[in-house]
């Protein structure tokens, strides 16, 4: 272990209350809830009787994720703009835990937001601070490994500080979680907000847009239709894939300590960008062939968390390995796609 990990192991005691304490929560605003995790993250908060109040302006949310939950028993809806001053139903209400996930995070959105993408890090990840500050709420971010930029450090640590491009089109992404990020440890040192950061790398699963652009939706779609699996470069760039459910128990772990981080939230199992096409290829079973596309502009060329912290203080680790994973979001793909001719192939 090196000095700046120690550092952060005895900064961010281990007080995860344990799994039988999770009821602890009673209330708790999600924004972002009705996005992919954040959708995955409300269903769990109920099934576990959390009353949650989901605030989305539904930008870039699946279709049909929040109608979903809109049913279930102590499920509350609001429609809004988390950049914008938020209405009393979220700044009246007494939260235990604040989750705010509200951002576009595909690069698809957030090429075509990136205005709105800055303010969700900026006056966003504000908002969402002020309101656990009024009434004493826990607050956890959904920061990112794009934190980690084109990361020079392999496995990516908490400790590493990142090697982003401030001025590329990704940075209104990278830079806004990095701001949120500064925002959340300045206000929690000034103010005493108690705060979690998790920095969540590469999560897929049931519920992904299957036109929100990254490989895992886009894979599945073109290889259930048979078409073409692009591939961008040479397909050697890596990729750690964490299964939503995981991703979502790591979340509540850290709303259930009093862990600051940042800590990673992710699989540390890599794998090539082609190795991922090819598995879902054969999982699709259509005989898709792959095709290399050019590269893009500052994708990263290898990410790979280093979970051993969250295992440490939280207790955590990801259980779903990804044959598992890409094989239940094959399935989903082939359940949910259009029927073409009456026929689902
Ligand atoms: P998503 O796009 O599916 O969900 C984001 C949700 O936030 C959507 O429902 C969208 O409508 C909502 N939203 C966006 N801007 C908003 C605004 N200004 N006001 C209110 N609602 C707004 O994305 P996701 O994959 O579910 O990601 C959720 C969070 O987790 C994001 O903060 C993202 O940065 C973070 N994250 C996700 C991943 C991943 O692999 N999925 C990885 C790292 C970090």
């Amino acid at each position: 272990m090196t000095n700046e990990v120690f550092d952060l192991v005895t900064t961010n005691k281990r007080t995860t209350r344990g799994p039988d304490d999770e009821t602890r929560i009673r209330r708790a605003l999600v924004t972002g809830g009705a996005g992919f995790v954040g959708s995955h993250l409300c269903t769990a908060l109920l099934d576990r009787g959390v009353d949650v109040v989901c605030l989305d302006d539904l930008s870039t949310s699946a279709p049909g994720a929040h109608e979903l939950l809109a049913g279930r028993p102590g499920y509350h809806f609001v429609q809004h703009d988390v950049s914008e001053p938020l209405p009393a139903s979220c700044t009246d209400t007494s939260f235990d835990v604040v989750f705010h996930l509200a951002s576009p995070a595909s690069p698809v959105d957030y090429l075509r937001m990136p205005t709105a993408t800055l303010r969700a890090g900026s006056s966003g990840t504000e908002a969402a601070l002020q309101v656990a500050e009024k009434c004493g709420a826990r607050v956890v971010l959904a920061s990112t490994s794009e934190v980690y930029g084109d990361p020079l450090e392999h496995p990516q640590r908490e400790t590493y500080w990142g090697n982003v491009n401030p001025v590329g089109p990704r940075s209104v992404y990278d830079e806004a979680k990095r701001y949120a990020e500064a925002l959340t440890f300045a206000v929690h040192r000034e103010r005493g907000v108690s705060v979690g950061v998790a920095r969540i790398f590469n999560t897929y699963g049931p519920g992904m847009r299957s036109d929100d652009g990254r490989a895992v939706p886009t894979f599945c779609r073109q290889a259930l239709d048979g078409e073409p699996i692009t591939v961008s470069g040479d397909g050697s760039q890596t990729r750690s894939l964490c299964f939503v459910d995981d991703t979502v128990a790591g979340l509540i772990a850290l709303a259930n300590s009093d862990v600051t981080g940042p800590v990673n939230i992710g699989n540390p199992d890599e794998l090539t960008v082609l190795r991922i096409a090819e598995i879902i290829g054969d999982l699709a079973g259509t005989g898709a062939p792959i095709r290399f596309v050019p590269a893009v502009a500052d994708d990263p060329q290898r990410r790979c968390p280093d979970v051993s912290l969250a295992a440490h203080l939280l207790g955590w680790q990801p259980r779903v390995d990804y044959e598992r994973g890409l094989a239940v979001t094959v399935e989903h793909f082939r359940a949910v796609r259009p029927v073409r001719s009456g026929v689902r192939r």
